[in-house]
């Protein structure tokens, strides 16, 4: 099994006909259409971006939550 790239759907060598080669290595996608959108911007896919902004901002309150309440619930009397 391989990995779109694109959807992140498994597919299998055998029974896509949807391949790119590049760099010495193949790459498998489960339709023509994800196969355009990688061959339109492969560095997107091969090198993702980090989490943005935002994902971070959230995250990061998340953790501040933890923190704050830890595994006791917030006391109320
Ligand atoms: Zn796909």
């Amino acid at each position: 099994m391989r990995k779109d790239l694109v959807c992140g759907m498994d597919v299998s060598e055998t029974e896509t006909s949807q391949r790119i080669e590049q760099h010495g290595e193949t790459y498998y996608f489960c339709s023509e259409q994800c196969k355009e959108n990688f061959a339109n911007n492969p560095e997107k896919y091969l090198h993702p971006r980090k989490k943005g902004v935002f994902t971070r901002f959230l995250e990061r309150l998340a953790k501040e939550n933890h923190q704050a309440f830890g595994n006791k619930k917030p006391s109320c009397h």
